[in-house]
């Protein structure tokens, strides 16, 4: 994840203690840290979304974590000190025991963030969300009105997640927009930033197309390098132009860490102070802005424990058989390992990049799934040779 608003313009939050080593309890360097887990708490969800990287549907899904299972496995994220549980899905909201297992979790200690499509929260849920002490919702659109729905699969859901925005910002919590970026929907970005600000949302984060579940059918849908270049720049302008305007909103982009070495490169020539200040925190963050296997983690519904979320070919073990700190502290474990140590390893362009230690090869599991080696090149580098020279 890589915080635009702070990279370019140079404005904090909260969330960087986390992501850039700032502030009480940070961690001295990014390889150690504890990883925010993502609990794929259920693969149901009410909608059928083209990209769905869980390949959800609106059925129940066998094996899935009983209470018992859940409250060992909390309690061993809560000993391990984890600094954030993200609850995700499916719908996570479609969980019959949502409220019971966050509440469990909460009341461990252990600091809670939820994705969700928004389409379930009336009011009464929002204020349950609320109380609960969620830091942060963050609610997926990608695009306004019907050609949300048609990623979707649902028509009135675009209508629905934003009655549940508002019904969050009504009741006082924090609620963030997530937009996934293809040839279809590129050209919304103008209509997303107005609603941001119509909205009064917190913050807006645009995921870079992962190519898992149902996102590997749509993979030719992803953007050109030139689109994405554009993109970057468009987000640029909206940043600064946010930034003046008054209330804070944040903007994140996600699941392609080229994006934090193209910021510098653009304020290299503008400011150097700053780039350099953009520098040194891209650089604490390891390259690993994603963090596959080291910042981050993913428990599935299953309890199987993956390196990410979208890394679901690769599984280190399961939270019923053995807790998930010691597997996570397994010297053994070659694939984490490797991913604790990926420079030396990466192939091609990246190998001789010269800004690897900026961007660590970017999304290494994008690189798997696109040529069968996790070493390989990731091909959603949209650097030029010579900038990379
Ligand atoms: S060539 Fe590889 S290491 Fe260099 S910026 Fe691109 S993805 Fe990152």
């Amino acid at each position: 994840m890589i915080n635009l608003t702070k990279l370019y313009c140079g404005q904090d939050s909260g969330s960087d203690t986390l992501r850039y080593g700032q502030g009480e309890g940070a961690a001295p360097s990014a390889g150690q840290r504890k990883p925010i887990v993502v609990w794929t708490m259920s693969r149901r969800c009410n909608l059928h979304c083209v990209h769905c990287y869980t390949d959800s549907e609106n059925r129940a899904y066998p094996g899935e974590l009983g209470a018992d299972d859940v409250q060992r496995m909390l309690e061993d994220l809560a000993v391990f000190q984890i600094p954030a549980l993200l609850l995700s899905g499916g719908e996570p909201l479609a969980h019959p025991y949502f409220f019971q297992y966050a509440r469990y979790a909460a009341g461990l200690g252990l600091k809670l963030t939820l994705s969700t499509n928004g389409t379930l929260i009336d009011r009464p849920t929002a204020e349950r969300i609320q109380q609960t002490g969620f830091r942060y919702v963050g609610i997926s659109f990608d695009g306004l009105g019907k050609i949300n729905d048609q990623f979707r699969g649902k028509a009135g859901a675009f209508d629905a997640a934003l009655a549940g925005v508002r019904h969050l910002k009504a009741v006082g919590q924090k609620v963030g927009l997530r937009f996934t970026l293809t040839r279809r929907n590129v050209d919304a970005l103008p209509q997303i930033f107005e609603l941001v600000e119509r909205e009064g949302i917190d913050r807006v984060c645009f995921y870079h197309l992962v190519y898992s579940g149902r996102g590997s059918r749509i993979a030719q849908d992803d953007l050109s390098h030139a689109q994405t270049r554009d993109v970057l720049d468009q987000l640029c302008a909206w940043a600064i132009a946010l930034e003046n305007a008054g209330p804070e909103v944040e903007i994140l982009t996600v699941d392609n860490h080229v994006d934090g070495v193209y910021l510098y490169l653009k304020l290299r020539d503008a400011d150097p102070a700053h780039a350099e200040y953009a520098r040194q925190l891209l650089e604490w963050n390891g390259g690993g802005a994603n963090s596959s296997g080291v910042g981050i983690a993913n428990i599935d519904a299953q309890g199987h424990v993956h390196p990410d979320q979208f890394w679901q070919t690769h599984t280190l073990g399961n939270v019923r058989e053995r807790p998930f700190s010691e597997m996570w502290s397994d010297s053994r474990e070659p694939l984490l390992t490797a991913l604790r140590n990926r420079l030396p390893l990466l192939k091609g362009r990246c190998a001789s990049c010269r800004w690897k230690s900026l961007c660590g090869g970017s999304f290494r599991v994008r690189a798997l799934q696109a040529t069968g080696d996790v070493w390989a090149p990731d091909p959603a580098c949209y650097l030029t040779e010579e900038e990379i020279a």
